[in-house]
């Protein structure tokens, strides 16, 4: 257990606010990471608008990157030091998990929506009682996390947090689009209708793939 800092939204809607927290140690396929950044995407102002008020209080956050502290006894990927981004959680033995399409991961409600672990329980606690999390399998927006090491991805220690952060929700969603679903032959004409974090990593993926000409539409001119 140690005590951390967390960004805490008390009841659905309400602000966020900074308060003191107790963080579990990592259970045997879990890992400790302190947050070095953490974006901020619009699904976390909405869902915090929306949460059920049973789950709260709730830390939200799902584009954290850090550092590992700790790894339980049978973590095997990542080792302290290690520079990490945080994604989703999934369970990785269901059909679809199994297919390699963890986003559809049959437990995914459980493990990124539900308040806490796939349990019910949670590794937050706020004076004494349970302070929800495990927000897409994160909860970034708090000094630390514990988190399944399924949602841990390693980085190249020279990536700077504030890049690898949003790579966590905004990266995937919009390269993924292009690269996973979209799929596009080189010297594909395409248009981006919205230059934000998706949107950026879109285009960047469609530039990568040899898309020609790539367009991107935002009403913000320095975008
Ligand atoms: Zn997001
Ligand atoms: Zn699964």
């Amino acid at each position: 257990m140690r005590r951390v800092r967390a960004a805490v939204t008390e009841t659905p809607g309400a602000p966020f606010t900074v308060r003191d927290a107790d963080l579990e140690d990592p259970r045997p396929h879990e890992v400790l990471v302190r947050m070095t950044a953490a974006g901020i995407c619009h699904t976390d102002l909405g869902m915090r608008d929306t949460w059920p008020r049973h789950l709260t209080p709730m830390v939200f956050g799902h584009e954290g990157t850090g550092r590992v502290e700790a790894v339980g006894a049978e973590v095997t990927g990542v080792v302290p030091g290690d520079h990490v981004c945080l994604t989703f959680a999934s369970c990785g033995t269901c059909e679809q998990c199994a297919a390699g399409h963890p986003a559809y991961c049959h437990a995914s409600r459980a493990r990124n929506f539900s308040g806490g672990r796939d349990d019910g329980t949670t590794p937050l606690s706020l004076d004494g009682a349970p302070l929800h999390a495990g927000f897409f399998g994160q909860s970034s927006f708090a000094t630390h996390a514990v988190v399944h090491e399924r949602g841990v991805v390693k980085v190249s220690s020279d990536l700077p947090a504030a890049v690898a952060a949003p790579l966590g929700c905004g990266g995937q969603t919009g390269a993924g689009t292009v690269l996973n679903r979209l799929r596009p032959e080189p010297g594909s004409s395409l248009v981006v209708l919205g230059a934000g974090g998706v949107g950026l990593s879109a285009l960047m993926a469609a530039v990568a793939v040899g898309c020609d000409p790539v367009v991107a539409v935002d009403p913000v001119a320095s975008r």
